[in-house]
């Protein structure tokens, strides 16, 4: 049992370790230890060896530390692919080598589908284009999505962007490690070395929902095999209670030292992947993405410090536009609320005077309207069947 706590040890490391990585910098999770811990590998662990290095090497191995720091951080590179490859190649394997001979036809054919599918998703994930804004598809990009005066706004409150040159579309974001602007990106994802965006978020679904698959079956296969050499050591399970037939699969596990390990890795690798998979699915049928996500808990502080207000615009006063001549003039919804933000909590007096607008203290972020929330379906339509950057 000792190689199994070890292994579940370790995979509980890595699984919160990239919980932390992936989560550590949102605002609402600062005063999490997730967020704790973020800080302190991003800040406190690099500025420790630092001083280490001062004290005894006079500071000769900081410049390669900054180095390796800033290309494993800022550069992309295959080393969590390659991560993630020999992790699933070698759990496949395992699996295959110890308990291959103990499955069913069936069973051996469900196992046939599922293992090739996390490669063939990451391949497409990894290798597809997420939307990168050029000079070329600059005018598409524009006309995809409205800026919604809230979390995107026009220029000039939103100077161009400062490698691309060129205006920033709504939904967009620039991309420091793949060096570009990517249309409606969501975030950089190193488990697939690239960004996820307009255009290839399918694909990104797709390679969690096959991880995911890929854990659950190996799970289930797995725990078939260990309840199966229980039964056929003559232990009787009927009757038995679930605290004390698990405790009894712990003997089965000693038999069976890698099923058992890949019966735990699934296990405990499944949390993080459901949890990712879910938290993806919720923010397609929310209408957001992760990037949106951090600039609405922005104004969730501010909402908090009771100093946002809201004004509804009038149906009818919406100007007439020349066709073509507004940025997604084409999407289904338009802005008709206004948040303003005072410069203290109570100071009334600084909202703006506008005719027929009355303004409403913000009490919650969910009284603000999200236009890029057409209802559930409709959002996932405009994942699976996204318009073309053209
Ligand atoms: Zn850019
Ligand atoms: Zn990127």
């Amino acid at each position: 049992m000792g190689v199994l706590r070890t292994l579940a040890l370790l995979v509980l490391l890595i699984s919160f370790l990239t919980l932390v990585l992936l989560f550590g910098q949102l605002p609402r999770l600062r005063k999490t230890p997730i967020g704790k811990v973020y800080r302190l590998l991003r800040y406190r662990l690099p500025a420790l060896l630092s001083s280490i290095d001062r004290i005894i090497c006079s500071s000769r191995l900081t410049p390669f530390l900054i180095r390796g720091g800033a290309y494993l951080v800022n550069e992309p590179h295959p080393l969590v692919i390659c991560f993630y490859l020999t992790l699933v190649t070698g759990g496949i394997y395992v699996f295959l080598s110890s308990g291959w001979s103990f499955l069913s036809p069936l069973q051996k054919g469900i196992v046939s589908l599922v293992s090739p599918l996390p490669y063939i998703s990451m391949y497409l994930a990894s290798t597809s284009d997420p939307g990168v804004i050029t000079p070329s598809n600059h005018t598409a990009a524009l006309d995809m999505y409205p800026y919604d005066h809230t979390i995107f706004f026009p220029p000039p409150n939103t100077p161009p962007c400062r490698s691309c040159h060129l205006q920033k579309p709504a939904r967009s974001k620039h991309c420091s490690i793949c060096k570009a602007c990517v249309a409606k990106q969501d975030h950089h994802c190193i488990w697939i070395n690239n960004c996820v965006g307009l255009a290839n978020i399918r694909w990104f679904i797709l390679f969690l929902i096959s991880t995911d698959v890929l854990l659950l079956v190996g799970m289930l296969l797995c725990w078939g095999i260990l309840d199966f050499v229980l039964r056929q050591s003559g232990i009787e399970i009927a009757g038995l209670s679930w605290n004390e037939y698990i405790r009894l699969l712990g003997l089965a596990v000693v038999e069976q030292v890698s099923i058992g390990a890949i019966f735990l890795l699934c296990a405990l690798c499944g949390i993080l992947s459901f949890t990712f998979t879910g938290y993806h699915i919720y923010l397609i049928w929310a209408g957001t993405t992760s990037n949106e996500t951090t600039k609405w808990d922005e104004w969730k502080e501010d909402i908090k410090a009771g100093i946002i207000y809201l004004g509804e615009l009038e149906e009818e006063g919406e100007e007439e536009r020349e066709h073509g001549s507004v940025p997604g003039e084409h999407w289904p919804r338009k802005q008709r609320q206004w948040l303003y933000r005072i410069a203290a909590a109570g100071r009334t007096d600084m909202l703006p005077q506008i005719r027929g607008v009355v303004w409403q203290k913000v009490e919650g972020l969910a009284e603000v309207d999200n236009i890029y929330d057409c209802g559930g379906w409709a959002n996932f339509r405009d994942v699976l069947w996204p318009g073309k950057l053209e």
